[in-house]
């Protein structure tokens, strides 16, 4: 195929604004899936997005589609629309001309919209406006097209309106992107050269990678290098998607393809690498720049016999997912495990659900953090670090405040969309979350757009879900990094009986620390089962006590309310409660069980 006759786009919107149905429809009307054949949503192939009803992976579709006597290849990218997944999307648009900009026209222009839609003009991609649900009676058409050209100077004249469930002017839509999205910049003639947009993990052939050619042909057989590594790896297989796999003999410049190459794990596989024929110079063919994680949580295995099969159940995973981070971990209370760094809670929550899904690991998950930065002033710690600066996510490792000059937290530049009459209340939530206005602006008279810089740390917990619930799932949410920032942190400690309980304490803002102290000991309360000794459980800063509750002391006979009598009954509770024993931490006098840390540490 003429490089002419090539598209490549991607379908950008708000989650739930019918991106999938959009995917499936244009698949269904150039032939590439039979009509109502079976399952919707064709491309949203992992079982966790049909239950979340959300696209996770980006999916790509080659289909071909006549237009004016003419045959054109329309390379479909499909990219997940959920806040943590601008990583996902950023990577779609590195392989696309153009993106098709599609708008629910009852919910009108969403936070993740906003988002999306200056991705793609960062990348000076041709934008086709569509609005979508048009079959739906309270449907407002007219006003969504004004809140574009307010807030994108999109001409209303421009916009197409379709309904991607029934069909209704999807045929359109094909014709605007081959006229609006130009062909792709390449070159044919010289050596081979592209890049890689995503890779998965495949059982038999190890690692493939969905790649976009840039530069030259690849045949089968020949044999590549990987700018990153210079590693040499032959061609093992060729196809394109479409989207069901089909083996091809070669690709050319414009084209959007699959190689499997014998690369056999995360560390070969480089999403966002370029590779290049053997023994031949090359540039960097990436304009895709890696995003950083920015949520961290500690994943142990529940049993410790079970540890060799959650690292690779977790090494499969991130063949599918570069954009998580793996650190070896370990904890008293639970064992050898990893601290993994996801970009994102629903990304989190999504890699998570996938591990027991698809791999069967049922692990234990400690509540995220975040990384902070400090910067020291004790010599010794210095000259340990080589730099005077320190990044730490693990509480444990929080240095002594006489070492640390100043503290830094990351902060996040949050998008917020609400209906007016909710305004009050989302202040509220983002000036608890210590959240500072940036700006606010009136889409029209029933919504408003709010920028806030909020701490990272304030909304990876339940932010979204507050925000959703405050405003009758009508609010948005999006946010971006906003780098890091001078803050006043502390270390807030768990003492039992005195001692203090490593494995609990955790770093928060000081004007959070009382708060989360009473929180914390309130918690223990309930959760430390009543023994013989009483216990003292107090929350610290420094030498400062900031909460305290006591657990009293039990009578010391299990089974005295049994009044003699039944005696395997008796044996029974001995027996029960000898069990129990081994299941114990002992601090100072004090039997904790394993399940209280699980239950206090975990999500
Ligand atoms: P995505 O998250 O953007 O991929 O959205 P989906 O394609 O999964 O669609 C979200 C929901 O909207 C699904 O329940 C679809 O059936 C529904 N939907 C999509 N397009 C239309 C449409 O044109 N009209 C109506 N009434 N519903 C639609
Ligand atoms: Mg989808």
């Amino acid at each position: 195929m003429p490089v002419e006759r090539i598209r490549n786009f991607s379908i950008i919107a708000h989650v739930d604004h019918g991106k999938s149905t959009l995917a499936d429809r244009l698949l269904e009307l150039t032939g590439a899936i039979a009509r109502n054949g079976g399952q919707n949503q064709v491309l949203d192939s992992l079982q966790v997005e049909r239950e979340r009803g959300i696209t996770v992976k980006a999916q790509t579709a080659s289909i071909f589609h006549r237009h004016k006597g003419q045959l054109y290849l329309l390379n479909l990218i499909d990219t997940p629309g959920h806040v943590d997944f601008s990583n996902e999307v950023s990577r779609s648009l590195a392989a696309c001309d153009g993106v098709v900009l599609l708008v629910d026209a009852c919910h009108g222009v969403q936070a993740q919209t906003v988002a999306n839609y200056h991705l793609a003009k960062q990348r000076h991609l041709a934008v086709v406006p569509v609005l979508n649900k048009i079959d739906i009676k309270h449907a407002n058409p007219d006003q969504v097209c004004q809140d574009m050209k307010l807030l994108f100077d999109i001409d209303p004249d421009q916009v197409l309106r379709v309904s991607a469930k029934l069909g209704t002017g999807v045929a359109q839509v094909l014709e605007r992107i081959i006229e609006v999205v130009p062909p792709p910049q390449v070159q044919r003639e010289s050596d081979f050269r592209a890049l890689i947009f995503d890779s998965w993990f495949d059982k038999y052939r190890g690692a493939l990678n969905l790649i976009y050619v840039l530069n030259g042909r690849l045949e089968q057989n020949q044999d590549i290098q990987s700018l990153a590594t210079k590693k040499v790896y032959p061609v093992k297989s060729i196809s394109v998607l479409r989207p069901a796999e089909c083996s091809v003999p070669d690709l050319s410049a414009g084209q959007v393809g699959l190689i499997a190459c014998n690369m056999r794990n995360s560390k070969e596989s480089i999403v966002g690498d370029t590779i290049h024929l053997k023994n031949q110079a090359a540039s960097a063919a990436g304009s895709y720049r890696p995003q950083q994680p920015l949520v961290f949580a500690g994943v142990f295995p529940a049993d410790q016999s079970k540890h060799v099969a959650l690292r690779s159940a977790i090494d499969k995973m991130i063949l599918n997912d570069s954009a998580v981070t793996v650190k070896v971990d370990s904890s008293p209370a639970l064992g050898q495990g990893w601290r993994l760094g996801f970009l994102g809670l629903l990304h989190m929550e999504v890699f998570c659900q996938r591990l027991e899904q698809e791999h069967g690991a049922e692990p234990i998950i400690t509540a995220p953090s975040v990384t902070y930065r400090l910067v020291l002033s004790n010599p010794k710690m210095i000259r340990q670090q080589g730099r005077d600066t320190m990044d730490i996510s693990n509480a444990a490792l929080f240095p002594e405040p006489n070492s640390v000059k100043e503290y830094f937290e990351p902060l996040v530049l949050g998008t917020i969309i609400t209906p007016t009459e909710y305004v009050g209340q989302v202040i509220g939530l983002c000036v608890e979350r210590r959240g500072l206005q940036q700006s606010s602006v009136n889409i029209d008279e029933t919504r408003v757009l709010m920028k806030y810089v909020l701490p990272l740390s304030e909304i990876i917990l339940d932010f979204h879900d507050r925000l959703k619930s405050l405003s009758s799932g009508y609010a948005s949410f999006s946010y971006e990094d906003h780098g890091y920032h001078p803050s006043h942190l502390v270390r807030l400690d768990i003492h039992l009986n005195g001692k203090p309980v490593e494995e609990l304490c955790r770093i928060v803002h000081a004007s959070k620390a009382v708060g989360v102290a009473r929180q914390m000991v309130l918690k223990l309360r309930e959760l430390i089962p009543k023994q013989m000794v009483q216990i003292a459980i107090q929350a610290c800063v420094g030498s400062k006590v900031l909460a305290r509750e006591t657990i009293k002391a039990y009578r010391k006979d299990v089974t005295a309310k049994l009044y003699g009598g039944d005696v395997t009954r008796r044996m029974k509770l001995l027996k029960q409660q000898a069990e129990g024993k081994k299941k114990m931490r002992m601090f100072a006098n004090i039997r904790v069980p394993h399940e209280t840390f699980i239950n206090v540490l975990k999500r």
